[in-house]
């Protein structure tokens, strides 16, 4: 140890400090401010906190460049305080999705309804009858749960679950497929955002892709003509996220479903977005339900949970009992099967689909997608001036009517009229940048405002935004003011 540095006089706090003046571990942790803060963080983590913060001063001050004030222990200890919350806060968090897609796969895609959460909540903290028959006192399947709901809702004789839909075209390839060939139109090819291709998982699966037709035009004739001694099904792909138009034509599924029966073979059918009721009934563009494929003939249906039916991320194979039962049997079912959560959240909300007049009022997704214009338009009107006075005079903010996507690629070509925040940048200068730059910022909020750039403004559509999360919304603007 160096001898102690010169006594303090009034000017100490003006010099740097010196690596002396450091005061030790020991004595931190056991002022009444160290160990109070300890109690709420753990004595370990808040040494090793101290260590580092304490090393750093270390380096500063042999460096010449440490305030002295900075080695107050009150201020190491906040200093470690704020670095343990930092550390702390959780990386997934609660946004507002303001892009204007309801079923955003990168915010998470569908909400769920009330019931959902509380059946995850319940889940969560107790033991529940998983795989435990409640009747016979003997274990049951985990799929029990929900089979009868499923059956009920689409027609279907059979149901399984697993982690999502390119999961359960996966195991319904494998399963059915492997080592022989499936017949797919070279219309139906699709690549869903995150790599999920059709080619690819069917090479996965051990099946092996017999591509018929053109990219705009498949006959009957193409799948018949692709039939051999191989093939093991034919197989029809929702166009999820595109439209081809024009000169086309496609072979509808009750069509595949014939050629395929005629020939002793299965028709499966991945939909994509699992559509389970009717939705033009609540003015909602038009999608081929489960049931209605189902009763076209196909023998196998698969869907995601998390579009456009508003659950929870699954997927769901629905059929005919003996293909359901090969699925289930196959050692990949275990690999992808769900967890209880899952199983939890599904459940409920299956269950209000056997209520479609409340449907719209209690399914948030669809709650979401049939919100009215106006509805966004009241909302803007009270939130536009709130925005101008956070964004001060370098923005403009307007009240403007703008179109929602239901996203997750059901319905790719459809828009929802709504209403939202348009904001300009004025002034002179580069608008792009400062639009960039107001993006960032709402992004740094506590709770991150997600909106999307487009035509030199940043759109924030207030669809997703609920009115019980407005007055949130607001105070969080309010308080954000440059
Ligand atoms: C979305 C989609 C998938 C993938 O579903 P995930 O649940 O996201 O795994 C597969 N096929 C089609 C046609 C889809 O639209």
């Amino acid at each position: 140890m160096t001898a102690r540095s010169a006594p303090k006089t009034t000017t100490a706090r003006a010099r740097p400090a010196l690596a002396t003046d450091i005061p030790s571990l020991e004595r931190l942790l056991g002022s009444a401010a160290g160990q109070t803060l300890a109690s709420e963080v753990g004595r370990s983590r808040l040494a090793t906190t101290l260590r580092q913060i304490l090393d750093h001063a270390r380096s500063q001050a042999l460096a010449g460049s440490l305030p002295a004030a900075d080695l107050e222990p009150d201020t190491l200890l906040s200093h470690a305080q704020s670095q343990i919350q930092t550390q702390d806060q959780p990386r997934l968090r609660a946004v507002y999705n303001l892009t204007g897609t309801v079923l955003h796969t990168n915010l998470g895609r569908a909400l769920l309804p009330d019931q959902a959460v509380q059946a995850v909540v319940q889940a969560l903290s107790s033991p529940a009858n998983l795989e435990f028959d409640l009747s016979t006192g003997r274990r049951g399947d985990r799929d029990d749960l929900i089979e009868g709901l499923l059956c009920e809702l689409t027609g279907a004789e059979a149901a399984t679950v697993v982690n999502n839909n390119a999961a359960a075209v996966l195991l319904m390839l494998n399963a059915l497929a492997n080592r022989c060939e499936v017949v797919v139109s070279r219309g139906e090819l699709v690549e869903i955002g995150g790599a999920f291709r059709i080619p690819d998982i069917m090479q996965r699966a051990g099946a092996r892709l017999v591509e018929v037709g053109t990219t705009n035009r498949t006959h009957p004739a193409d799948y018949e003509n692709a039939l051999g001694p191989r093939t093991s099904m034919l197989m029809k792909v929702h166009c999820s996220n595109y439209a081809v138009t024009g000169f086309t034509h496609s072979v509808s599924v009750a069509q595949v479903a014939k050629i395929a029966h005629d020939h002793g073979l299965p028709a499966a059918v991945d939909l994509g977005s699992g559509t389970l009721l009717d939705l033009t009934q609540w003015g909602l563009p038009r999608e081929d339900t489960v049931r209605e494929t189902i009763e076209a003939g196909a023998d196998i249906v698969t869907f995601s949970g998390d579009k456009l039916l508003g659950g929870p991320q699954a997927g769901l194979i629905v059929g005919r009992a003996d293909l359901i039962r090969k699925i289930k049997k196959n050692p990949l079912k275990r690999a992808l099967r769900v967890g209880k959560l899952t199983l939890a959240a599904l459940e409920p909300v299956l269950a209000l689909y056997r209520a479609p007049e409340l449907l719209a009022d209690r399914l948030t997704t669809l709650r979401l997608l049939t919100r009215p214009a106006a509805q966004m338009r009241l909302q803007a009107d009270r939130l536009q001036p709130i925005l101008q006075q956070a964004l001060g005079t370098d923005y403009e903010v307007q009240a403007t009517p703008m179109s929602s996507q239901i996203g997750s690629g059901a319905l790719p070509i459809d828009q929802l009229p709504s209403h939202g925040l348009s904001v300009r940048h004025v002034g002179t200068g580069r608008s792009g940048r400062a639009l960039k730059m107001l993006e960032d910022r709402l992004r740094q909020l506590p709770r991150p405002v997600i909106g999307r750039i487009m035509h030199d403004a940043l759109w924030l559509d207030l669809r997703c935004l609920e009115e019980r999360d407005e007055t949130a919304f607001a105070l969080q603007l309010q308080g954000s003011a440059a």
